[in-house]
């Protein structure tokens, strides 16, 4: 209820009470006048001061209800204005966040699209080359778009956990990390310079998180810092507040492009940029500093962004890790992303390719094929299954496992499979799959399977996959 009514209801009640009460004494002090004692005049008009009374009393309850009744309605009236608003809101966020995914994935298909059509008009131009390269990258923008929306949407609903189980040595996941950009940084004409100074190195953490925050940061130094720019990296240790943990900050500086003091506090946002790619030609789903904020957070730490636009960027982030306490030496091949070993020759070996999906299964036959591989095709995880049984032991000498299939899911048939006797139930397993979550490759290797190969293809991971666990 307004606030102006509740004052009318008060000024009435207080009026009606002053007017009763002046009503009733100079009622008694006319009576008193005419000679009548205070006894007498109660005596005489007491029925009728008791039914003033009454109605007195009577009218206040009433209104005090009313007040009551009405303090109770403008609650739930603010409460369902409070939902009706939220509602609108995250109605607004969804539309946002669907025109947003709308936009950001059209564009790459209409290049994908695009690029098909010029292939197929220029067909032994010398221009194809570029136009495949064009497609590929566009797939690859596609593939970190889909991954970072679900990271999202899993940090989001809670899903996300952090699993600090992992003992690493924090210098050689350094290496590990600024090799990723070796390429980008030699290709750009990048001075990189890294200072490390922590002294216990040894450190618990969810390696795959740890991984992503520092690929999201020093990725976008590599992205927005132009050719010929200088890129630092200084990690140092701070006594932690509790035994066993100490606090790890990081400062990546950038001498690049620089953030405007308008966009610097919308940084964290999802899906915002400085520039859409069209203005500055540099793609990216403007997903990466959220999620690295929202991890960064998981673990217990902070970030923080200074900028200059023109002059360039320093990202700062702090988090606290658990330490073995020790310092221990860095392993000199660390940091070299594949220590090569001699491939095991794939020419000649059987691999059943259980998948559903009857495009995939082309692909994924093509591309044994094409390294000599021999293959067996199984549409779902029955069939699968039944094939092994039916071969004669040690036939198989891998199987690669689609997760999602009919009839028979591939976690399933890989169980079944480890569960027949002899060589049967030795072949390797590894699952092919688009589920490349932590928990999905658990699962994998719950299931009894030998490895986890993401979905879509990379046709020299997949033959690189196989190959070590047929050595195994
Ligand atoms: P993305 O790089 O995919 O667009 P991010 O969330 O990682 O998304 O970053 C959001 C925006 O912040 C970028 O689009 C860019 O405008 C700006 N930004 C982030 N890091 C830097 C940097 N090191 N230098 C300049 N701009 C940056």
């Amino acid at each position: 209820m307004n606030s102006r009514i509740k004052k009318i209801q008060i000024f009435i009640i207080t009026g009606f009470t002053i007017i009763l009460a002046m009503g009733n004494i100079a009622y008694i002090l006319v009576r008193m006048g005419e000679g009548k004692t205070v006894s007498e005049v109660f005596g005489v008009y007491r029925e009728t001061i008791h039914m003033f009374l009454y109605m007195w009393i009577t009218w206040i309850l009433m209104v005090l209800c009313q007040l009551k009744f009405s303090h109770m309605l403008s609650k739930t009236r603010a409460e369902l204005e409070k939902a009706r608003i939220e509602a609108e809101q995250a109605n607004r966020a969804k539309t946002t966040f669907l025109f947003n995914m709308s936009h950001d994935i059209r564009t790459p298909i209409s290049a994908i699209m695009g690029f098909a059509d010029m292939l197929k008009k220029h067909k032994n131009d010398d221009k194809t080359d570029q136009y495949i390269e064009n497609i590929q990258v566009s797939t690859k923008y596609l593939i970190e778009l889909m991954d970072d929306v679900l990271e999202v949407s899993r940090l989001v609903s809670g899903e996300v956990v952090y699993d600090d189980s992992t003992v690493i040595n924090l210098d050689e996941f350094c290496d590990s990390v600024s090799v990723v950009f070796d390429e980008s940084m030699k290709e750009k004409k990048l001075d990189f310079n890294v200072n490390f100074d922590v002294l216990h190195n040894e450190v618990y953490c969810d390696t795959a998180k740890l991984r992503r925050i520092y690929l999201n940061v020093l990725g976008n130094a590599v992205k927005y810092t132009p050719e010929g720019g200088s890129i630092t990296m200084d990690i140092s240790e701070i006594p932690g507040e509790e035994k066993g943990s100490n606090s790890y900050k990081t400062v990546i500086s950038d001498t690049g492009l620089g953030i405007s003091k308008e966009y610097l506090p919308h940084v964290f946002e999802e899906f915002t940029r400085q520039r859409t790619v069209t203005e500055n030609k540099i793609s990216g789903t403007g997903l990466g500093l959220y999620i690295t904020k929202h991890l960064i957070e998981l673990i217990g730490g902070t970030i923080e962004i200074e900028s200059t636009e023109g002059e360039g960027t320093t990202v700062t982030f702090v988090l606290s890790l658990r330490t073995t306490g020790k310092r221990v030496p860095k392993n000199k091949n660390a940091g070299q992303e594949t220590v090569k070993k001699d491939k095991v020759s794939m020419a000649g070996k059987r691999v059943l390719v259980a998948e559903d999906n009857e495009l995939n299964a082309i692909i994924v036959k093509d591309v044994l094929e094409e390294a000599g591989v021999l293959t067996s095709h199984a549409e779902d995880g029955v069939q699968a299954v039944n094939l092994v049984k039916e071969n004669s032991e040690g036939y198989f000498d891998a199987i690669l496992m689609d997760i999602q299939m009919p009839n028979l899911n591939g976690y399933e048939a890989a169980k079944q499979i480890r569960a027949l006797p002899g060589k049967r139930g030795e072949v390797p397993i590894l699952a092919v799959t688009a589920n490349v979550f932590d928990e999905d490759k658990k699962n994998a290797k719950e299931a009894g399977m030998n490895g986890h190969v993401a979905k879509p293809i990379d046709a020299e991971k997949l033959i690189e996959s196989i190959s070590e666990v047929i050595e195994k």
